[in-house]
């Protein structure tokens, strides 16, 4: 395949703080044009990777080439990428028009095309009504509107967003995450939101990466990461799963595919730790030889068509093709 302009790749970029490894030789080809998530728990290295895409943090060692060409040695304005930041540090004293025209205005351009441009950016993110506004008298959702916008002007291959959604509240997170991915798609350009929501990677991503320890656990589509987990690391902080070791070896499994069966009726035996009723469907929790715990999710009407208790001993079923095997 030909290397495109909006070709991102990473390649075994390390970052040290003086002995603290924060990233470790990742490699990876990013998907153009697409939306990606780097999701992973706090301090696995999200933001190290980001900010040294986006030239805000030095690589230790590795490059990192966007277009075929090895960017990590250039000014944040010359690479071609945009950061949009988790505090989103408006100009408290710059008007909203002003806000989003300030890189222009850093670069010379003349006030009445910056302006134009600023009002276009305004336009793209619908705060047109709000340009004469300061920072101040706006919501969460509109300042965080503001701040694509001063991003998005610089005109980038590739947008990177720091848990842009984490000051929100929780309505206005999955408002603003559907704009998000909308955005995304209109401009046909790379987003590259780092998140440790797996649920908002999830509803967002086209692909997703895994961090932990400061290292790719997986890579993959949102649909492939959450179905066939690689690790058991993977398939607990993706959640939903069960991880069960079997004499041949520990598997994950869909907690909703786990059917309860009479006792020794089914692969495993279980004792019935709890049993909760969550509306449209029954969450069982259960422990298996060895005190490993194992969730069943099973719908309203089949757990009381055929009810049973904490204490109960039962047996757990799926399918074979429903179980993955896990590879550490
Ligand atoms: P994440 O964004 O996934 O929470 P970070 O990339 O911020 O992770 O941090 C990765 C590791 O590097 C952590 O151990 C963190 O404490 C450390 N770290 C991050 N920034 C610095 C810094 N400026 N100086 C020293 N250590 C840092
Ligand atoms: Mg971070």
């Amino acid at each position: 395949m030909v290397a495109s302009e909006h070709d991102l790749e990473l390649v075994a970029v390390t970052k040290r703080y003086g002995s603290t490894l924060a990233v470790d030789a990742v490699s990876h080809k990013f998907k153009p044009d697409s939306y990606t998530c780097l999701l992973g728990p706090s301090g696995c290295g999200k933001s190290s990777t980001l900010r040294m895409i986006a030239g805000h943090e030095s690589v230790t060692e590795g490059a990192i080439l966007l277009g075929g060409r090895d960017i990590s040695q250039l000014q944040p304005a010359k690479r071609g990428t945009a950061m949009m930041f988790q505090n989103y540090a408006l100009f408290p004293h710059l008007s909203v028009l002003d806000n989003v025209a300030f890189s222009q205005k850093m670069k010379g351009i003349e006030k009445d095309q910056r302006h134009k441009s600023a009002g276009e950016m305004l336009e793209l993110v619908d705060l047109t009504s709000l340009s004469d506004r300061m920072p101040d008298q706006l919501s969460g959702g509109q300042q965080q509107r503001v701040a694509l916008a001063r991003a998005l002007i610089t005109r980038p291959q590739v947008l990177l967003l720091d848990e842009p959604l984490s000051a929100l509240d929780p309505f206005l997170r999955i408002r603003m995450r559907s704009e998000l991915r909308k955005l995304q798609k209109e401009l046909g350009i790379g987003f590259l939101h780092v998140t440790h929501g797996q649920d908002e990677a999830l509803a967002l991503a086209d692909e997703i990466i895994v961090m932990n320890n400061a290292v790719i656990e997986q890579a993959g589509s949102a649909r492939e990461v959450f179905n066939t987990p690689k690790t058991e690391f993977v398939a607990k902080f993706i959640g939903g799963h069960n991880v069960i070791a079997l004499p041949e070896g520990a598997v994950a499994v869909r907690a909703d595919v786990v059917k309860p069966t009479q006792a020794d009726a089914g692969r495993v035996n279980a004792s019935v730790v709890a049993v909760e009723y969550q509306g449209t469907h029954v969450s069982i929790l259960t422990k298996v030889i060895g005190d490993h715990e194992v969730t069943a999710i099973v719908p309203d009407a089949a757990f009381f068509a055929n009810p049973f208790n904490p204490g109960d001993q039962i047996g757990l079923t799926w399918d074979q093709e429903d179980q993955h095997r896990l590879s550490a």
